[in-house]
């Protein structure tokens, strides 16, 4: 999980929601406007168009805006900027690509406790990995239950992303080879990781990359 910096409101979105006054209108009737698709496009650069649970790579048709409060147990955070990120698996939340993981499998589930947020600055000491790929939680007591929730609830640690981190993790370690990396060049690696790349996304489950690197080579 990757810390999310929110920006600033899309100024389409903030006159089309002045324009609808004190009605809050369905997500379906939104998804037919322009400024869905520009509200889009606006948080998936916002993240560097990877996942905002699991850090897949996704693009326009690959995600689905994903309301961190679900708008099922309050409409009211429905159209509040600060609550929308983007989930992988598509748009469609009646028929969702199995295995569900990710937003679709959250679903309306929300625990402000015990569900850690990519919205906060900190998510990412949350969680540990191990080579084999797996998503695990961290040890410090006030974040375990929080992440092993989270962990079930969003079924992170199923094997399909098993499988996708541990051949991310792979290609990395094959990449690094048998040189011997110093520190500095490894802090570099890492940096790369944690920036964008020229075309303003972020390499796919690059917080994993940064932990194994972090764990195992410094
Ligand atoms: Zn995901």
């Amino acid at each position: 999980m990757k810390y999310i910096q929110k920006s600033v409101e899309p100024n389409s979105l903030s006159i089309w929601k002045i324009k609808q006054g004190d009605k809050i209108p369905t997500w379906k009737s939104f998804g037919r406007t322009v400024i869905k698709g520009q509200l889009l496009e606006t948080l998936l650069k916002e993240q560097g168009y990877i996942c905002c649970y699991c850090g897949v790579a996704i693009d326009k048709g690959s995600c689905h805006v994903e309301h961190f409060k679900p708008q099922g147990i309050d409409e009211t955070v429905r159209f509040d900027y600060f609550n929308l990120i983007v989930s992988c698996q598509g748009e469609d939340d009646t028929q969702p690509r199995v295995p569900v993981h990710c937003g679709h499998k959250k679903n309306n589930w929300y625990n402000e406790k015990l569900l850690v947020s990519p919205l906060i600055a900190n998510c990412v000491d949350f969680f540990k990995y191990s080579a084999a790929g797996e998503i695990l939680p961290t040890e410090e007591s006030s974040k375990k239950l929080p992440a092993e929730t989270t962990i079930e609830n969003l079924s992170l640690n199923i094997p399909k992303l098993q499988r996708m981190l541990q051949a991310a993790i792979d290609a990395e370690l094959e990449l690094l080879g048998n040189d011997d990396f110093n520190e500095e060049e490894i802090r570099n690696i890492i940096k790369d990781y944690l920036e964008l790349d020229d075309e303003g996304k972020h390499k796919p489950f690059c917080t994993t990359i940064v932990y194994i690197l972090e764990s195992y080579y410094l």
